[in-house]
């Protein structure tokens, strides 16, 4: 068998809609902040080394990635350009820390008693970057410990702390903006005190796409976009506010492989879960669950043929999708199917599809597995 050869589903990922949308987000928030890419979990399933590679070509300043073995990866394909861990380090990682140059966000003290060790042996000093939990509730130096904290990083002095950041947790929730805004103040104020501890880091960064958007005040000196760099911006962003223009980076394709007519009647796939109530023309589809075409979209989602919106029906089963087809003029064997993109009236957003699945488009891309191939669209 060549290995060549594979089915027809993929993920096709254009890349100048991803720069553009940098330059879109750039247009509308200014040249002023750094802009970091969050580039992890494989570029919210874009493929981190192809999205980083076009974006430093694109002058990013940062790439966020959340482990330390995303950041290997990076250096891995080529890339240059700092790289931030968000998710600071585990024990035995500090090594790879410092020989490929990765940035960690740290927030507890073991985590900086390993690195500055580490440091210390290679007589150098590692950059780190501290996050304060203002209001998340994940990881982070809490706000009432900002104090201690700050004391303590004073005895590593194989240790600099370039940067300070923190995280929001509703930055698109226009309801939530109160609580945004005081995560602001809180961040404010966990500068201050690390000023009067003798800490004056250079990079400040709060803002996530929705906080860069959507609250001028968070901007600081860098912003760390992920969402919005892919065009997710239907489910994540405040919905009551002007919006940079975004395209979507990520579209999803697989073909008929099989066509059959069933009568009225007749029930398709698992669970018997769909019934025809006329003669049909049902197409199968090389794509299920397993590549994150999720079984949820059961009986709910609608995908592209010719031109045309059609129904899933039955069950999305591990590697199979049904379509009913029957009012697709001429359809056949082999036909295109859209399963994430399209234009005009005729399209399906992952945003859609998540809304339907009961999640956020950044699950959808994300989801995407491996054994979709991934093809790049470059002009
Ligand atoms: C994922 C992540 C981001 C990016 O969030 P988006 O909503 O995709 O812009 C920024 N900062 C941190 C710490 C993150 O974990």
């Amino acid at each position: 068998m060549s290995e060549s050869v594979r089915r027809p589903t993929f993920a096709e990922i254009d890349l100048d809609n991803l720069a553009f949308n940098l330059r879109s987000v750039k247009k509308f928030i200014g040249d002023d902040p750094m802009y970091m890419a969050v580039v992890k979990a494989d570029a919210y399933g874009h493929g981190s080394g192809r999205v980083a590679k076009r974006l430093e070509k694109e002058g990013i300043d940062w790439f966020g990635v959340a482990l330390p073995e995303e950041g290997v990866e990076l250096r891995r394909s080529g890339i240059e350009s700092r790289i931030l861990c968000l998710g600071g380090f585990w024990k035995g990682q500090e090594a790879d820390l410092i020989e490929k140059n990765l940035t960690p966000v740290i927030y507890d003290e073991q985590s900086a008693v390993l690195l500055n060790e580490a440091a210390r042996g290679r007589n150098m000093r590692a950059d780190i970057h501290v996050k304060i939990d203002t209001g998340m509730g994940r990881v982070g130096v809490p706000v009432e410990a900002v104090g201690d904290f700050a004391k303590s990083l004073a005895s590593f002095s194989n240790l600099r702390v370039e940067g300070m950041m923190t995280h929001f947790a509703s930055a698109d929730d226009p309801e939530e903006d109160r609580f945004t805004e005081g995560q602001i103040d809180a961040f404010g104020e966990a500068q201050k005190v690390f000023a009067e501890h003798g800490i004056h880091p250079s990079i400040l960064d709060l803002a996530n796409s929705a906080g860069a958007v959507g609250h001028p005040r968070a901007r600081s000196s860098m912003v760390r976009l992920g969402g919005v760099l892919y065009g997710l911006g239907d489910d994540v962003l405040p919905q009551n506010i002007e919006l940079p223009e975004l395209k979507p980076v990520m579209s999803l394709y697989s073909a008929i492989h099989f066509l059959k007519r069933v009568p009225e009647g007749s029930t398709l796939g698992y669970g018997r879960a769909f019934r025809t109530t006329r003669d049909s023309i049902i197409a199968t589809i090389p794509i299920g669950y397993q590549d994150g075409y999720m079984r949820s979209l059961s009986n709910k989602a609608s995908a592209i043929v010719r031109g045309r919106a059609v129904p899933v029906v039955g069950r999305v089963s591990m590697d199979w999708t049904l379509l009913d087809v029957t009012d697709v003029a001429g359809v056949a064997q082999g036909d295109e199917v859209t399963l994430i993109g399209g234009r005009g009236e005729v399209k399906v957003t992952a945003a859609g599809l998540a809304a339907l699945a009961g999640t956020i488009s950044y699950e959808v891309t994300c989801g995407i597995n491996r054994r979709v191939s991934r093809r790049y669209v470059e002009a």
